[in-house]
């Protein structure tokens, strides 16, 4: 499985049989997982979107915005307890061009990827639980 180092974003090939998350980067030696969302840029966001074979979530935020920062507890909390997917960060005033692409109209805004490709969006504050909720539909989406 391909797997993007949260650090350098190089695509490190994790062998079926290893974990993933206790993987080192064969480029920068630092671990190749991180349970915290990655921060992306314009410069990194295609990497890691296209080349990771898990789903990425992503959450397209901004500093100013009072919602983004009330659900980024959750958000944090959610990757945390979900090692077979990755989560990620885009400050839509630091990534203007990657957010324009995404067409991102509101914040927060997360979008659900998988193979490089949208599966779906959810815009608006959530709760943990509601996170986890449209994530799981999002799966469903996948599998059907
Ligand atoms: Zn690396």
């Amino acid at each position: 499985m391909n797997i993007v180092c949260s650090s350098c974003f190089a695509t490190n090939r994790v062998p079926d049989d290893k974990d993933h998350t206790l993987g080192k980067c064969g480029k920068c030696q630092q671990p190749i997982y991180s349970a915290k969302p990655v921060d992306l840029t314009d410069s990194t966001f295609d990497a890691f979107i296209e080349n990771n074979q898990l789903p990425v979530i992503v959450d397209f935020w901004a500093s100013w915005c009072g919602p983004c920062q009330q659900m980024a507890p959750a958000f944090g909390a959610v990757a945390a307890q979900s090692p077979q997917l990755l989560f990620a960060k885009v400050n839509t005033e630091q990534a203007p061009q990657i957010s324009a692409d995404a067409m991102i109209r509101r914040i927060p805004t997360l979008i659900f990827f998988h193979s490089g490709k949208e599966i779906d969006r959810i815009s608006g504050g959530l709760s943990e639980g509601h996170i986890k909720q449209w994530i799981m539909q999002c799966i469903q989406k996948l599998s059907a």
